[in-house]
């Protein structure tokens, strides 16, 4: 691969994240890793998200260093148009491009690790070092050549390497407004943006997609529940867990700054999952039904049993969930 622009990356405060060109006070400034107009929108300036560490960072302060040419040309250019078709709701955002999208999800993902970067493992014991190595960041030297579409176009051939899943969610009194989950171990991520939901797998090739679709495309129809979108969540989270293959992609780019790049990914062939495990994803779905916000008791029986059962405003009710098979809850009384 001639084409390398994450050779020449430096992690440091003194370059930009996505050029690497060296940053000094004419050049300098910040991106906001969860752009400002989404902290706006979501009220989240001084609300914390949860870093690998366990530790806890406010959204405000996760910056890392970009030049004026990327933030203010390139990044300023994607946000709006996010912007612009999250403000509308799902039936716009349904329709935006799935490139600018992926484009702006692995700008957080690969944001959140250089922000990781430069934080301590255990901010009491810094011999511990940083969280994020820069042997982990290095593994991400696909991730950050994707990220150079933000800024050249960038055309793939074969298969885009990505699964994206967009879902309409039905909005309850009580349902969150904003979340925002990313499992960098797995290449996975998912969010919610009031009526919109969205799942994103990277380094998968889409096969995530064409297996969902194959099983599950009728969601597409359908308003979800916010529990049956992070029930979602853990099935296709799961499956990705299970995903053993490590894709290759051949870049072709005419020189160190082309305009245009060409991604060929290279189709992975056999057997490309682990088996599935009924009680390992019992664990699974408890932890994303935990995060939906709801109450809920995950039930194993063996041999391959997972019931789910949601307590549902107050401990009288509960809500029968019958899987996703069934588009409907049933409140049945304690
Ligand atoms: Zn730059």
């Amino acid at each position: 691969m001639d084409y390398n622009p994450f050779e020449a990356m430096k992690f440091s405060y003194e370059n930009c994240f996505l050029c690497g060109v060296k940053l000094n006070e004419n050049n300098n400034s910040d991106e906001h890793v969860f752009p400002k107009w989404l902290l706006h929108k979501y009220n989240l300036w001084n609300k914390t998200i949860h870093l690998l560490n366990n530790t806890q960072i406010k959204y405000k302060d996760i910056k890392i260093p970009c030049c004026k040419e990327c933030n203010n040309q390139y990044l300023s250019n994607i946000e709006k148009e996010i912007e612009s078709v999250v403000t509308s709701g799902f039936n716009t955002f349904n329709s935006l491009d799935l490139n600018s999208l992926s484009k702006w999800l692995l700008k957080i993902s690969y944001g959140m690790l250089f922000k990781e970067l430069s934080l301590k493992l255990d901010r009491k014991d810094s011999s511990l070092g940083n969280i994020t190595t820069e042997e982990l960041l290095k593994s991400r030297n696909m991730v950050h050549i994707f990220l150079q579409g933000i800024k050249v176009e960038m055309n793939f051939s074969m298969n885009v390497p990505w699964s994206l899943l967009k879902f309409k969610l039905l909005r309850e009194e009580d349902s969150p407004n904003f979340d925002f989950g990313d499992i960098i171990a797995n290449n996975f991520m998912y969010t919610v943006m009031d009526d919109i939901g969205v799942i994103f797998c990277y380094g998968d090739n889409g096969i995530g997609k064409e297996m969902f679709d194959d099983k599950y495309s009728y969601f597409y129809d359908y308003a979800l529940h916010p529990v049956q979108f992070y029930e979602l969540c853990a099935k296709v989270f799961y499956k990705n867990s299970l995903f053993n293959k490590n894709p290759s992609y051949t870049i072709i780019a005419a020189s160190k700054n082309p305009e245009k790049i060409d991604v060929i990914s290279h189709n992975v062939s056999g057997s490309v999952f682990n088996d599935w495990d009924q009680f390992e994803y019992s664990k699974i779905l408890d932890y994303f039904i935990k995060r939906s916000g709801y109450n809920a008791k995950i039930e194993f029986v063996k041999p391959d049993k997972v019931s789910t059962f949601l307590s549902y405003n107050s401990f009288d009710n509960y809500i029968k969930y019958n899987s996703l098979e069934l588009n409907d809850f049933e409140i049945i009384k304690k």
